[in-house]
């Protein structure tokens, strides 16, 4: 049984990636002995199988370029991370980004994103770029990933104050992902804020960014014009997704320490 641990590093060194053109998420699949298909399906976005003759990726093939690709490397971290020893077949959603829940669905997508946006090619990439929707946006075209994979990963990568808020537009409800450097003591708004981009964006507005008070998402915070944030928001099926950057680090550190 496979139960091996490869992780993301160890197959882009393999297949030497040094700039995020060298990514090719269906030679890695190949060399790992996949066949991969790309097949109309209907009751999932992608699948992996393996049996004693038989290792296979099939992927639907109405899917974006992007969350094909994303697709293959979720299921090659579905094989990487062992979780083939337990269930010979995996069907999986591409679209289903949950932030809250600990489950082999969101480790195989965090694979997917280690493996299709490493470390080493995300950091010098941001540098010391804003983190707006421009840079989402490139970030998309470069490593070739949707705007939501990018910024699930600046979240878990860059040293800055972000947070992403996905709004589900279906039940109204909202979950969040804090980055590494994101307070834990601000405490994040139960609903979507009203007067926000975010609710113009869902009312079918245009995907942006645009500064806003940060007692708006944060209402434990003092109405002071040195606490804003830089707010990203754009549609993805069904659901809202806002990246939201506490730019004024100063103002950040001041707080924290009355
Ligand atoms: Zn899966």
């Amino acid at each position: 049984m496979m139960s091996t641990i490869l992780d993301p590093n160890t197959l882009l060194k393999a297949s030497r990636v040094r700039d995020p053109r060298d990514i090719d998420v269906e030679r890695i699949a190949i060399e790992l002995g996949f066949r991969v298909r790309y097949v109309r399906m209907s009751s999932c976005d992608a699948r992996i199988l393996m049996t004693k003759n038989v290792k296979s990726i099939t992927v639907h093939e109405e899917l974006s370029r992007h969350r094909q690709r994303f697709s293959v490397a979720h299921e090659i971290g579905h094989f990487c991370l062992g979780h083939l020893a337990k269930n010979s077949a995996w069907s999986c959603e591409a679209n289903s980004r949950i932030y809250d829940r600990h489950d082999p669905e969101i480790a195989a997508n965090r694979y997917a994103g280690e493996l299709l946006m490493p470390e080493f090619l995300v950091r010098p990439f941001i540098d010391n770029k804003e983190i707006d929707f421009q840079l989402l946006q490139s970030c998309s075209d470069v490593f070739r990933t949707s705007k939501e994979a990018c910024a699930f990963r600046f979240c878990e990568i860059v040293d800055r104050p972000i947070m992403l808020v996905n709004f589900n537009t279906q039940t109204r409800k909202i979950s969040f992902k804090r980055g590494r450097t994101f307070p834990s003591s601000l405490r994040l708004i139960s609903h979507l804020p009203s007067h926000t981009l975010a609710e113009d964006v869902w009312k079918g507005g245009h995907s942006r960014s645009e500064e806003t008070n940060a007692w708006h998402w944060f209402p434990d915070v003092e109405v002071d014009p040195r606490n804003y944030l830089v707010e990203t928001a754009f549609r993805s099926g069904e659901r809202i997704v806002i990246m939201l950057w506490w730019s004024n680090e100063q103002a950040l550190i001041d707080l924290n320490e009355n």
